[in-house]
């Protein structure tokens, strides 16, 4: 059976015209869409099972979704952005942050989104804290140490059942 290697993936992705990716009105590479999704998307119905076929693949060989997708669908709904502070004494550093992919960084259409959920009540009902749910991808996102110790200060601040001094605005609780 053919397999969707990295090779594969990065051939056809740079094929802009016949491949897996096209370019946006504002010239942004994308997912080639196919009847108005993405040509991964499966329907509905669909023998192999709905949803993305490149995540459905990842979690029939045990694999992590961020092993056979592109990195726009596996970072999302997390984003990391980068930012030069300018000090006092003339001195720069880079600030690279990772937080929730809200409305705001879809631009300004982006409060108009119908579809996109996480600032839903419904998207925040997991058992898991999501330093637990998506650590696969947090670890690719901020390297093992910094992963590592995310995880440290997360357990010990559940463990202080302190209150939460800055709740989720969509969490239930
Ligand atoms: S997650 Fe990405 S690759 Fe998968 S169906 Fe959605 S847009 Fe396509």
């Amino acid at each position: 059976m053919a397999r969707l290697t990295p090779d594969i993936w990065q051939h056809h992705a740079e094929g802009t015209r016949n491949g897996w990716v096209s370019e946006d009105e504002d010239g942004d590479r994308q997912t080639r869409p196919f009847q108005g999704s993405c040509i991964f998307q499966n329907r509905p119905g669909f023998a192999g099972g709905m949803g993305c076929s490149l995540h459905i693949l990842a979690l029939k060989e045990g694999r992590e979704p961020l092993e056979t997708k592109p990195d726009v669908c596996w970072q999302l709904p997390v984003r990391r952005t980068y930012e030069w502070i300018d000090r006092p004494d003339d001195t720069r550093v880079l600030q690279v942050s990772i937080g929730e992919y809200d409305r705001r960084g879809w631009g300004s259409g982006g409060h108009d989104l119908h579809w996109w959920c996480t600032s839903a009540t419904s998207a925040h009902g997991a058992g898991d804290p999501v330093y637990v749910s998506y650590r696969a991808e947090l670890t690719e996102l901020m390297g093992k140490a910094g992963y590592d110790r995310l995880s440290e200060l997360c357990e010990a601040r559940l463990a202080s059942q302190l209150p939460l001094l800055a709740p989720h605005p969509a969490d239930p609780a």
